[in-house]
C-alpha cells in the first residue's frame, strides 16, 4: 500500500529553497523590476494556490501579479506537486511561446524521497479535512461527470468507492516474498509425482485494465510438469487473484502468474488466459463485443515440445 506522508510547512519551505524554484522566481522578479515590468504568475488549481501563498512570503520584489487563468501572458506556473509531470507538460505544450517557468514544492519525478508516497500537505489536514484527500478525488470525479455529490444517494459513495478500491486492488499488499510463502510446495506425498502433467483449468478472475481502470474478466488455465513438487489446488486461484487485483494488461497478468510458478514450483509451466471480456473495449471506444483475447506464457519443456503443448490445450478443452 502507498505510504502516507504528512509534510510540514518547514519541510516545504526547505524544498523550495533546495530545489532552486524560489531563487528562480526571485531572479525573474528582480530582473523584471529593473525593466519596470510585471511577472504574471498562474497558480494551478487547487494545490497551487496555497503553494503560491507560501512562495509569495519570500518574494524579494512586489512586481508580480497572480492571474486567474492560464494564457499567453503567464510567465511562471506554481503548483504544490508534480506527480507524473503530465499536467505541466500539457500546459507547456499549449503555450510553447511563453517560455514558462515552473515552481513546485514537491516534484515526485526528481525528489526520490517522495516517490511512491501519498503526500498530505498541511492544507489538506485539519477539522473536517483530515484523511479526506482521497475522498476528495472521488467527489471531484462525480462533479466532473455532472453529478451533485451532495445528493443523498451519493453521500456515502466516496467512502464506498475507496473501500471497493481497497478490495479490488489488494494485490499490491503482497510482496514477492509473500507470494513465495503462498506458493510453498508440498513434497510430502508427491514423491511419485514426477514428469506428470498437472492441469488447473478455467480459474475465473476479475481485474482492471491499467489504461482505463475498467474491469476485464476471463479465465486462467495453468499446466505444469511436476518434478516431485505439487501445490495445493486453491493456491493457483489465490495466486491468480493476487496478480489480478492490480492494474493490469492481460499479457502481463498471464506472464506474471507463469513467472511466479516457474520461480517457485516447476521450470515447465504453461499459462493460458482467455474467454476474456474487456469492458473498456465493449462499453466505449470500438464497442467490440464477443472478441476473445487469448494470451499465453510458455516455459521450459512446453516451449519446444509440441505434443505436450497440444495435450495441455486438449485437456483444457481448447483444441
Ligand atoms: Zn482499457
Amino acid at each position: 500500500m502507498t505510504k502516507k506522508v504528512y509534510v510540514t510547512t518547514e519541510e516545504l519551505i526547505d524544498n523550495m529553497n533546495r530545489n532552486g524554484s524560489l531563487d528562480m522566481i526571485n531572479h525573474m522578479l528582480l530582473n523584471a523590476a529593473s525593466r519596470n515590468e510585471t511577472v504574471n504568475i498562474y497558480a494551478v488549481p487547487r494545490g497551487g494556490i496555497p503553494a503560491s501563498y507560501l512562495y509569495a512570503k519570500y518574494f524579494k520584489s512586489v512586481n508580480y501579479k497572480f492571474v486567474d487563468k492560464m494564457d499567453e501572458t503567464v510567465d511562471i506556473i506554481i503548483d504544490d506537486l508534480i506527480d507524473s509531470g503530465n499536467t505541466i507538460e500539457l500546459i507547456k505544450n499549449m503555450y510553447p511561446d511563453n517560455n514558462l517557468e515552473v515552481a513546485v514544492l514537491i516534484n515526485k519525478q526528481t525528489d526520490v524521497k517522495y516517490k511512491n508516497k501519498w503526500i498530505v500537505f498541511p492544507w489538506e489536514k485539519g477539522i473536517g479535512c483530515e484523511e479526506s484527500s482521497a475522498d476528495d478525488i472521488v467527489i471531484r470525479m462525480l462533479e466532473y461527470i455532472g453529478e451533485n455529490p451532495s445528493r443523498e444517494g451519493l453521500l456515502e459513495t466516496p467512502k464506498r468507492v475507496l473501500k471497493a478500491w481497497d478490495e479490488w486492488f489488494e494485490g499490491y499488499k503482497y510482496s514477492d516474498s509473500d507470494i513465495k510463502k503462498m506458493l510453498k510446495v508440498f513434497e510430502d506425498g508427491a514423491e511419485g509425482v514426477r514428469n506428470e502433467l498437472v492441469i488447473v483449468a478455467d480459474i475465473p478472475f476479475t481485474s482492471f485494465c491499467e489504461h482505463h481502470i475498467a474491469m476485464f474478466e476471463g479465465v486462467v488455465s495453468i499446466g505444469y510438469i511436476s518434478n516431485g513438487k505439487i501445490l495445493g489446488l486453491s493456491k493457483f486461484a489465490r495466486l491468480t487473484k493476487v496478480f489480478a487485483s492490480r492494474l493490469q494488461v492481460q499479457e502481463r497478468l498471464t506472464s506474471q502468474i507463469a513467472q511466479a510458478l516457474v520461480e517457485n514450483l516447476s521450470e515447465d509451466v504453461m499459462v493460458v488466459c482467455d474467454k476474456t471480456t474487456h469492458s473498456c473495449m465493449c462499453s466505449r471506444g470500438a464497442r467490440t463485443y464477443g472478441t476473445n483475447t487469448i494470451t499465453s506464457s510458455i516455459h521450459g519443456r512446453f516451449k519446444d515440445n509440441m505434443a505436450l503443448r497440444a495435450e495441455f490445450l486438449s485437456l483444457i478443452g481448447r483444441k
